[in-house]
């Protein structure tokens, strides 16, 4: 028998399982969780996200107080929580034991919903992980005390004015010492999401010839030589894009993350949960634009009716919402199947898929987008009101379509690795 709904009723405005419908998916965590950052966000975001996106920041505090109700800990690890850092506080009580990566997608869809800090957490989703993967242990010991407790912060700088989509091509460069006991980074990093307010910037660099071979991931800290200017876009207010200039920089020869020449390598393997987590976001966005979409077509009138009594307007909401659970339903695919892989196998069999799935996310938001602010008339156009939130989606769109991989570019990929399944498949079948 179906439970009792959570939050809002109005069609697909929340997960399927959050109405009361049965999921194989989602257990008491899952629910715990949700509930902890929902109430979380109420509380400490939603009354202040206006303020703080008018000025264009949040208070200093506020990353403390992220990171002492425990969203630090499950962002910097994606999919499971290393035992090590089981001392740290977990949000919704969840035990590091229990987390798993519908954890993670439920964390992502309250913590978007919450309001605008989603984007203050962004160096931390894709800069921690390859510190956590592939860092010695040494450097992780010194540098995670600090960035779990939120006295400090990291970001990713892999793309350049001259090279974005072909990574390969980067041209920052990290020379060893004579001594080698430091490396003397110069160059420059562009479009670098949290890059004003981080300390330490996990950074691909060439430390060899050209090509993919070589190119090295190394940490930088903030020292003399790295300088940061802030780069207005469109969307994401408190996200903090910028411009990042290295010269002479100079690193520990330790701060390298693993070997010289796996940096690319390494910043593929990250492109994977970065694709999921941004399928997981433009989810709730979809679903925030369709529950104020709804609220509004329900009781405003044009022509002796309200609107949602027309059907071209059902038509709209239909579309829809047919688009968003197939959606939802693709990415819970995903996520469960990458629970049931190791993390290379995940990487193998998936990372076509996943590139795929974050073309349909970024596809589905425009379509969604566009949809709800039509049915919003004037007001989705309207910065304040009843139609801020489906005006400010409108405009956060192409975040969702070229970061993390440009659509061409993803599908072009999410091709030619389904077709290196097949040709492996037909190989193995040879074997036999
Ligand atoms: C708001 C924002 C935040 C970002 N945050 C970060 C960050 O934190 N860290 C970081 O390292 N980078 C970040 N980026 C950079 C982002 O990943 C790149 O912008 C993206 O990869 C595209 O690279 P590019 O801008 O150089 O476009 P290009 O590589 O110059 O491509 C331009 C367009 O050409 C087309 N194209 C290019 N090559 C191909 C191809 N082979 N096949 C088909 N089409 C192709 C695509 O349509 C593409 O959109 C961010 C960007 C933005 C806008």
């Amino acid at each position: 028998m179906a439970s009792s709904a959570y939050g809002s009723t109005l069609p697909w405005a929340e997960p399927s399982w959050y109405t009361g419908r049965p999921t194989p998916y989602y257990k008491e965590s899952h629910k715990r969780l949700r509930d902890a950052v929902r109430q979380w966000c109420e509380e400490h975001i939603a009354p202040y996200t206006e303020e703080w996106v008018a000025a264009g920041a949040v208070p200093p505090s506020l990353y403390a107080a992220c990171a002492k109700a425990g969203f630090l800990v499950p962002i910097a690890s994606g999919k499971a929580i290393p035992k090590q850092w089981s001392n740290y506080p977990i949000i919704g009580g969840t035990k590091p034991e229990e987390w798993d990566g519908f954890h993670d997608f439920v964390l992502w869809d309250e913590l978007m919903r919450g309001g605008s800090i989603a984007s203050l957490f962004i160096g931390l989703v894709v800069g921690a992980p390859p510190l956590l993967k592939f860092a010695s242990k040494q450097l992780q010991d010194k540098i995670f005390p600090e960035i779990l407790s939120g006295e400090k912060r990291i970001c990713l700088a892999v793309t350049e004015p001259a090279a974005g989509s072909d990574v390969r091509n980067i041209t920052t460069t990290a020379e060893k010492t004579p001594d080698g006991k430091h490396y003397i980074v110069n160059g420059e990093k562009k479009w670098i999401t949290n890059g004003m307010f981080s300390d330490y910037f996990m950074t691909a660099v060439r430390t060899g010839g050209a090509g993919a071979e070589g190119i090295s991931m190394l940490l930088i800290p903030r020292s003399e030589g790295l300088r940061t200017r802030k780069i207005e876009v469109i969307a994401g207010p408190l996200s903090s894009t910028t411009y990042v200039t290295f010269e002479d920089v100079k690193v520990p020869a330790e701060y390298l993350v693993g070997q010289e020449g796996q940096g690319f390598r390494q910043t593929m393997v990250n492109f994977n949960h970065e694709r999921l987590w941004i399928a997981f976001q433009a989810i709730r966005g979809c679903r925030i634009a369709l529950n104020d979409a709804f609220q509004w077509a329900i009781k405003r009138e044009a022509f002796d009716k309200t609107l949602i009594e027309q059907p071209v307007l059902r038509n709209k909401l239909g579309n829809c919402g047919r688009k968003v659970e197939s959606l939802q339903a693709w990415t819970e695919q995903i996520v469960y199947e990458l629970e049931h892989l190791s993390d290379a196998e995940g990487a193998r069999i998936l990372g076509g898929t996943t590139a795929l799935l974050k073309v349909q996310a970024g596809m589905v938001c425009k379509y969604v987008a566009e949809e709800c602010l039509k049915i919003m008339g004037g007001l989705g156009l309207t910065k304040t009101g009843q139609g801020a939130r489906i005006e400010a989606f409108y405009r956060s769109v192409p975040s969702y379509v070229v970061p993390g991989g440009s659509e061409d570019v993803l599908i072009d990929l999410g091709v030619r690795e389904a077709l290196k399944l097949h040709r492996q498949a037909e190989k193995a079948k040879t074997k036999l």
